[in-house]
């Protein structure tokens, strides 16, 4: 049979349409049984790489860690992403003074401001166990504020004031436990009685230790003149900077005292976060200057310190 060249035309559009419509058949059928995601390549870390991988959501943000598979996990996984502006990032800063075993006489006082050497041993055992990773003051305020990753259940270790125990006990007890301490100095008595010397603060900076502000003489901020003010400030920021020839970015609150105009204070400073005595373990973006802490004292037991953490 001959088609007459008006039936030829017709024909192939409609063979051209059905083409098209198995074309579309097909690649609806293959997307719904291998999903839409492009597979990404693996990435490879080396130790100290700060590469985001995938966030993982809230649920997975306190479980254990695992071990790596492949050579994608060779270090921690920076994965808590940063909170929307109105929420809060966990984050668990502990605050330590004294490391000292306490007669029974030891009055309120010391017994709020100091913890014995072996249960601070055994906080650390603790967090170690469970997965901790301790930070830097530097982590926390990118975190807080440019959105940086953080890693797996983060904790911030700080000991106020620069006490000898900071280097005898401290030091090498957080390198057992592969953790670094926040060591908030205040720069006058530095080299005396009872106190860490230069030499120290410099040997525990390189070693990875962040070695923070504290003023110069801790005094009660509220009660000094603004300029006064300012130099205990700023100059113990400039003192350690040369001390330890690293940048010393966050600032503790002598007696957690502080408002409005200390606050200012501290940011014309240059410092980028503050610390301050208030309780609890929620830091919000707006609160970089005003951070909460978590008070470790001489009676805490283990069950006691690990109730004022994250679950
Ligand atoms: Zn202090």
């Amino acid at each position: 049979m001959k088609l007459s060249a008006k039936w030829k035309l017709k024909l192939r559009a409609l063979a051209r349409q059905y083409c098209c419509t198995f074309a579309a058949l097909f690649w609806l059928l293959s997307i719904t049984y291998c999903g839409t995601e492009t597979p990404m390549p693996p990435v490879t870390l080396a130790p100290g790489d700060t590469a985001t991988l995938a966030p993982a959501t809230r649920a997975d943000a306190h479980a254990e860690a695992t071990p790596a598979a492949v050579t994608t996990l060779i270090v921690p996984t920076p994965f808590i992403t940063a909170p929307a502006a109105a929420q809060a990032a966990i984050i668990p800063i502990l605050m330590y003074h004294h490391l000292n075993e306490l007669p029974a006489s030891a009055t309120e006082l010391d017994l709020t401001w100091t913890v014995a050497p072996e249960n601070f041993e055994l906080q650390l055992q603790w967090l170690a166990e469970r997965g901790y990773h301790s930070i830097t003051m530097a982590q926390v305020a990118a975190h807080l504020k440019e959105k940086k990753p953080l890693p797996r259940k983060p904790i911030v270790i700080s000991f106020d004031d620069g006490w000898a125990e900071g280097y005898s006990v401290a030091f090498p007890l957080l390198r057992r436990y592969n953790f670094l301490g926040v060591y908030y100095v205040y720069t006058n008595p530095l080299g005396k009685s009872q106190f860490l010397s230069r030499p120290q603060l410099k040997e525990m900076a390189g070693a990875g230790m962040d070695i923070e502000a504290h003023t110069l003489t801790h005094p009660h901020l509220r009660t000094l003149a603004g300029d006064a003010a300012f130099k205990e400030i700023a100059e113990s920021k400039t003192n350690l900077e040369k001390e330890i020839g690293k940048p010393v970015t966050s600032f503790a609150y002598p007696f957690g005292e502080h408002n409005g105009a200390i606050t200012k204070l501290v940011k014309r400073a240059g410092f980028s976060s503050a610390v301050t005595i208030a309780p609890g373990y929620r830091q919000r973006a707006d609160e970089l200057y005003t951070l909460h802490r978590i008070r470790v004292s001489y009676r805490d037991t283990l069950s006691e310190f690990a109730a004022r953490l994250p679950n």
